[in-house]
């Protein structure tokens, strides 16, 4: 399960499938992680410095988180993207195409592009966009298929 969380600094990625549940975090910042929580992450729960910190200790990977620099990331439905603003305008995207699995059962987000403007590289915008693809096609029960390189890499086990 991929799923990001937002305040206004920074966004924490949970990639659930490397949580060892070795629970640093649950008692490091027990107001911000919590499981007998839904969602078990409250990012308004403690000040950003303390979550970067107590992020950086995950001894897995499960738990990582970048600063934001002002970025805002957009799910786009109808565009089937998600994408990332710079104010107004808009700086990166990943992008997937919907289709069927061919038994009509299932539906299927293959991720085909993930960009960003060169002068917004380096700012962690590419990942927020692939976990935020990722984090709707799981709450849809959609199955996630990485042709593009660079989401298969985040997306990665
Ligand atoms: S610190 Fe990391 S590995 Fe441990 S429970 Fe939290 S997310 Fe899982």
């Amino acid at each position: 399960m991929h799923r990001l969380y937002e305040n206004e600094d920074i966004t924490v990625f949970w990639d659930s499938d490397k949580c060892r549940h070795a629970k640093v975090c649950v008692h490091q910042s027990p107001a911000v992680f919590n499981k007998d929580n839904r969602p078990w992450i409250n990012i308004s729960g403690a000040p950003t410095a303390e979550i970067w910190k107590t992020v950086s200790q995950c001894p897995s990977g499960a738990l990582t988180c970048i600063y934001n620099h002002d970025i805002r990331i957009m799910f786009d439905e109808s565009r089937q993207c998600a994408l990332a603003y710079d104010g107004d305008a808009e700086v990166g995207e990943c992008c997937y195409e919907s289709s069927s699995d061919g038994s009509g059962s299932e539906t299927v987000w293959t991720i085909v592009h993930t960009g960003v403007r060169p002068d917004h590289e380096n700012k962690g915008i590419a990942k927020r966009l692939v976990f935020k693809v990722a984090e709707e096609a799981e709450k849809r029960k959609v199955k996630i298929v990485p042709v593009c390189s660079y989401a298969a890499k985040v997306l990665e086990k």
